[in-house]
């Protein structure tokens, strides 16, 4: 990365936000040459091989899919992921607590190699971050934020809270849920509170995980335990249980112990004991849509665009998807000599990517609404839907392949 000392600077695209979305959006615009400008409040950080030998996972974890493994092969950043910790998982078990609702999945059966991959957020962003080191192309700006947004003759400028100034024909917010950058532009958002908080937290199992991605749901809330293989021990899970408040302030309330014990009885005991590894974080859940993602020289992406309930663990996925397309517009724009930042070449990719974030937003609202039930007509229709798509092999397949992101038009990076 070059450093940034200039009191202002131009560059092609300037993107806020160095999440897994906005870093992986400047890897691919400068790898074709554009000149990017990232900002970011936080330090980069370090893969687990570099923290020390023994470092446990850390708690933030996402379910990648083969897509968005893809689009990471293709940035380099896969190798070092894999070198240092990704689990991949081969068979999910989806079943219903409260009745006979119950769904197993396999790659085998999906014709596919694996169904993706759990990896801790972290490690994803280090491999991302390792490509940008020294990159002629791209430039951080660590450890600022911006006080303004401003609109010229096509082109926006920032000002930022350390004094210096950049422009750039389009500046992109990938600055996460809460997005400032949003705010500024002005885009409204319609929210709406799912009414969980997800309780999230490492533990090691009595049985090994099987490279099994299991979700039951307990009184209608989804627990996940999500495997995760340290050091060759393929005992350990990231959980993820969405649950009421009140409940989860609880559920961070309790001694190790104790959660442990929680979590091993909604889980049937499945996998033995449980061991809480380390300390439990909630996370309130609130799913958002911004009604546009674009205006002249200003577009947004990943969860700045739209945030989802992590039940089905597509959140960042999502947002993978909006930067591999957003850079094919851009690029393309730019190589032919058009302006990238005008609307009408920014609306194709919000034409592109809109309809399938709606439908995986209402999908997971439809998902919350029928396990959430206690109605006994929608809990029969959940056991009877379960059973039926599992002994049904072209919807189970159909399913798979939806869940894998293999979905619509996928752009030339994640082919
Ligand atoms: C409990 C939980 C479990 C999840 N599990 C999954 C899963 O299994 N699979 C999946 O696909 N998704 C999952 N998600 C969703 C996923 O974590 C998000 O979709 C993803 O992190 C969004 O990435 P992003 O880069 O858009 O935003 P963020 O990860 O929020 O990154 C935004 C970045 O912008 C920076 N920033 C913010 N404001 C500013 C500013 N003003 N100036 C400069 N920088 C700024 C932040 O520091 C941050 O680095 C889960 C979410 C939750 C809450």
């Amino acid at each position: 990365m070059q450093s940034a000392n200039q009191q202002t600077a131009a560059f092609d695209v300037v993107v806020v936000g160095a999440g897994m979305v906005g870093t992986s959006l400047s890897a691919l615009l400068g790898n074709a040459g554009m000149r990017v400008g990232l900002i970011e409040t936080r330090p980069a950080p370090l893969m687990p091989s570099e923290r020390g030998a023994d470092t446990p996972p850390t708690p933030r974890v996402s379910a990648l899919t083969p897509v968005s493994q893809r689009l990471l092969t293709h940035l380099q950043a896969w190798p070092g992921m894999q070198a240092d910790r990704v689990t991949p998982y081969s068979f999910m078990h989806v079943w219903d607590g409260e009745g006979s609702g119950d769904i197993h999945f396999s790659a085998d059966e999906a014709g596919v190699a694996v169904l993706g991959h759990i990896v801790e957020n972290d490690v994803t962003l280090a491999a991302l971050n390792q490509q940008l080191v020294n990159h002629p192309k791209v430039t951080r700006f660590n450890g600022v934020t911006v006080e303004a947004l401003q609109t010229g003759a096509r082109q926006r400028y920032l000002a930022l809270n350390d004094g210096r100034q950049l422009q750039a024909p389009l500046v992109v917010a990938a600055d996460g849920a809460r997005s400032l950058l949003r705010e500024m532009a002005e885009i409204e958002v319609r929210e709406e509170d799912m009414g969980h908080t997800s309780v999230v937290t490492t533990v090691r199992c009595e049985k090994p995980h099987g490279n099994t991605a299991r979700q039951v749901f307990v009184d209608g809330q989804p627990l996940a335990f999500l495997p995760l293989t340290v050091k060759g021990d393929d005992h350990y899970c990231s959980i993820v249980w969405s649950v009421e408040p009140s409940r989860a302030e609880q559920l961070c309330g309790l001694s190790r112990d104790a959660l442990g014990k929680a979590l091993a009885a909604a889980l049937e005991h499945r996998l033995g004991q449980v061991e809480v590894c380390d300390q439990a974080h909630g996370f309130p859940l609130i799913q958002r849509h911004a009604r546009h993602y674009v205006l002249a020289n200003f577009a947004l992406v990943g969860d700045a665009a739209h945030s989802i309930h992590p039940l089905a663990g597509q959140g960042v996925n999502l947002g993978l998807m909006d930067a591999a397309v957003l850079a094919e517009e851009v690029i393309n724009a730019w190589q032919r000599g058009a302006a990238w930042g005008d609307e009408r070449i920014l609306s194709r990719y919000e034409r592109r990517r809109r309809a399938d974030n709606t439908a995986m937003l209402a999908l997971m609202k439809g998902f919350k609404t029928l396990f959430g039930s206690r109605h006994p007509a929608l809990m029969l229709a959940r056991n009877m839907g379960m059973s039926g798509v599992n002994r049904l092999a072209p919807l189970k397949r159909a399913v798979m392949h939806q869940a894998t992101g293999e979905r619509g038009r996928l752009p030339a990076s994640c082919r």
